[in-house]
């Protein structure tokens, strides 16, 4: 007889004692926890001192980020505008967290760079910042820049980061290379057009 298919399980199943299980001092040593930060929090942030403040995201936004910090992505562009990108996949292909998407399209009457991105996404609900994609790319067409606009979304299919936007949001700054001024073209009215 076939022996029934058994998930396999990727965490350790918590043990609880007859003190945990018995529900009621855990929650109130939980509430006393929370009492005793918020209380030290408060009492820090009557007194002017650091560590106790909050950043109100997004009204806010964070100053400090590290110099190493990754942001988002940005596709470069060419000067006529059209990505740089020429949808080799390696990016998607070296992704550890598989979160790339790229449909390429073809253009023979560019014979410098006939194959272009359709499509170019990113699953930012799942994507770790590792910055691999931007490493393996052969033609300096994908980066991360600093600023961090949007990021966060209520709702993991608005996490998608398009083509469209990778190539119109304008990063304000980057070392290694200037961006198109704003207003430039954004596809370069490649034919098949994006997405
Ligand atoms: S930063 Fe890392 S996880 Fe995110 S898209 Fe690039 S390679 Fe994938
Ligand atoms: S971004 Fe770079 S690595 Fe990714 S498909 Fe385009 S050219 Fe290839």
């Amino acid at each position: 007889m076939k022996t029934p298919y058994k998930r396999k399980t990727y965490w350790n199943e918590p043990t609880m004692t007859l003190w945990e299980r018995a529900y009621l001092p855990e929650i109130l040593r939980g509430m006393a926890i929370t009492s005793g930060v918020f209380l030290r929090n408060m009492r820090r942030w009557i007194t002017g001192k650091k560590g106790a403040l909050t950043t109100y995201y997004p009204e806010e936004t964070r100053w400090d980020y590290a110099a190493l910090n990754r942001g988002k992505h940005v596709l470069t562009m060419r000067p006529d505008g059209k990505p740089q990108c020429i949808a080799c996949n390696m990016c998607a292909t070296v992704c550890p967290a598989k979160v790339i998407e790229i449909e390429a399209g073809f253009d023979p009457s560019d014979t410098a760079h006939p194959k272009f991105p359709l499509r170019f996404e990113i699953d930012y609900s799942r994507c770790i910042f590792c910055g691999l994609c931007v490493e393996a790319c052969p033609e300096d067409a994908i980066r991360m820049a600093k600023e961090v606009p949007g990021l966060p979304a209520e709702d993991r299919q608005q996490m998608w980061l398009t083509l469209e936007e990778m190539m119109s949001w304008q990063p304000q700054s980057d070392v290694a290379k200037p961006y198109a001024a704003a207003g430039a073209p954004k596809t370069g009215g490649i034919a098949g057009g994006t997405e």
